[in-house]
């Protein structure tokens, strides 16, 4: 268990997360306007985005069937009655002067998460998933003396996962975070990148003694947007908290920023009480009402989800639960497994994928869907040293070649003569010549130096240029040197 040892008590965190995820989807969630990442600045604005007087709102049926999909990767009640409420604030990247959300009667209800941490596996228990829209952008470093509005985020839609206050550990809140991404990318309702913030994160933090079941003053930690950065603020904060309540000091409810360069959660804004927001419902939208036949049209079609596929991969394929976990967090990365193990030992080829490619992948920053070294490819290269073809020293060497020219490893092998040499007459004069230009060495070995043989072995190997067998090599000293004399 994760506590705190403080001067006088120990601690225990209680952690709740809000992760907002942006929803894939062409257009806005109530206008035709595209959700298209990255163009110029106010191009993607529609007069309903711009809050144009007298415009009518009409919600995206595909932003409706993405929160249902997801709902039901969270294991979670779909609502079949959801309604729209106004959130009224004043911002300047928000032209309506309310954001569009659901408070009383959200899309998708109670469900959970499943997240296995080295502690054993839990569920996270999850309150709520509503649908709402984003805010636009505010550009402050552009000009020392005004600000930028960029409303092309501006009614883009919005799914607000909020979990309940159910972790323990910022290593629990990791694994939360990393399961759920990976859920969203599994449904494709979320690409779930976080740095490019279409994955927001909003921590809420408290502490208490060990033991004790109350929920202390909590503080919430805004837009973090990195896993690492997630656990980092939680420990940081959850820390401060402590040295507060030992040092006999109170604090209140607040938003606070994390800060990752200098280690510290700042003070933001101390938090408006929910009620401020002065919450109504839309008048503009009429409620949503799902069917059955809508519901379960959407379940039948459902992928199969990260968890699913993990439990398949420990059972079915004998690889284990962090391997699994490893190789299902995204739909790329399981999906090319799956290509590469077809006929193959997936255990050997989940270690080539984890090893050799994940690091090339890694040092190039290349995404495994543009690996240079196909499934299939990588399947073949396993195949070539399970057959004996090449050893898996040679192996390494034929990959960085597939790395560079994206070439089947069987033509390289060919083009580059790697072939293992199983030809046992050519192997044993091989063997010959070298005992006969080492007979000292050899005589050390009659004397008793068994250790002196692994030298040999390598000499053997060395003027094969790898290409003996290291076990046929191993067999065929032996023989020569029990008739040596
Ligand atoms: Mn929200």
């Amino acid at each position: 268990m994760y506590t705190i040892k403080g001067k006088t008590t120990e601690w225990e965190l209680v952690i709740g997360l809000e992760v907002h995820c942006q929803i894939i989807s062409k257009s806005k969630v109530f206008s035709g306007a595209s959700t298209a990442f990255g163009a110029e600045q106010n191009t993607h604005v529609s007069f309903i985005d711009a809050a144009f007087p007298g415009m009518l709102p009409v919600v995206n049926e595909k932003c409706i069937e993405q929160c249902v999909k997801t709902g039901m990767g969270l294991n979670a009640v779909i609502n079949k009655y959801s309604r729209f409420d106004r959130k009224n604030y004043f911002y300047a990247d928000l032209p309506q002067g309310y954001q569009i959300s659901q408070l009383y009667h959200p899309i998708v209800g109670e469900g959970f998460i499943e997240v296995t941490t080295s502690e054993g596996t839990r569920k996270i228990g999850v309150e709520r998933l509503h649908l709402e829209q984003d805010a636009g952008k505010s550009i402050h470093d552009m000009s020392p003396t005004k600000s930028f509005i960029d409303l092309n985020r501006c009614g883009v839609g919005l799914m607000e996962i909020v979990s309940k206050p159910d972790m323990h550990s910022p290593e629990e809140a990791g694994e939360y975070l990393r399961q759920l991404r990976a859920i969203v990318r599994a449904l494709g309702t979320c690409d779930g990148n976080m740095d490019e913030g279409s994955m927001r994160c909003d921590a809420n933090i408290s502490v208490r003694p060990v033991g004790s079941t109350e929920l202390r003053q909590r503080v919430e930690v805004k837009n973090v947007n990195s896993v690492r950065f997630v656990m980092e603020a939680i420990e940081i904060e959850a820390h401060r908290q402590v040295e507060l309540y030992e040092a006999g000091q109170t604090f209140s409810q607040e938003t606070r920023l994390f800060d990752s360069v200098n280690k510290e959660t700042r003070p933001m804004r101390s938090k408006e009480n929910a009620n401020d927001y002065r919450y109504f419902p839309d008048p503009d939208l009429l409620p949503v009402i799902l069917t059955d036949e809508y519901i379960e049209n959407i379940r039948r079609n459902l992928p199969e989800l990260p968890e699913a596929k993990k439990k398949r991969y420990v059972s079915e394929l004998g690889l284990t639960p962090y391997d699994a976990g490893v190789l299902t967090a995204d739909t790329e990365t399981s999906a090319y497994f799956e290509t590469a193990i077809k006929g193959q030992d997936p255990k050997k080829v989940a270690n080539w994928i984890m090893g050799d490619l994940f690091a090339f992948l890694n040092k190039t920053n290349i995404h495994i869907s543009e690996s240079p070294i196909k499934a299939n490819q990588l399947g073949a290269l396993v195949e070539l040293i399970t057959n004996g073809t090449i050893s898996g020293k040679i192996a390494k060497e034929v990959f960085e070649i597939m790395t560079q020219t994206g070439k089947d490893p069987a033509v390289i092998v060919d083009e580059k003569g790697l072939k293992q040499v199983s030809d046992t007459g050519a192997i044993d004069a091989l063997i010959h010549d070298i005992l006969a230009a080492n007979a000292d060495k050899v005589a050390e070995i009659k004397a008793g130096k068994d250790k002196l043989k692994g030298w040999f072995v390598g000499q053997i190997m060395k003027a094969s240029q790898g290409k003996v067998n290291p076990a046929l090599a191993n067999q065929l000293l032996e023989k020569q040197l029990d008739s040596w004399s």
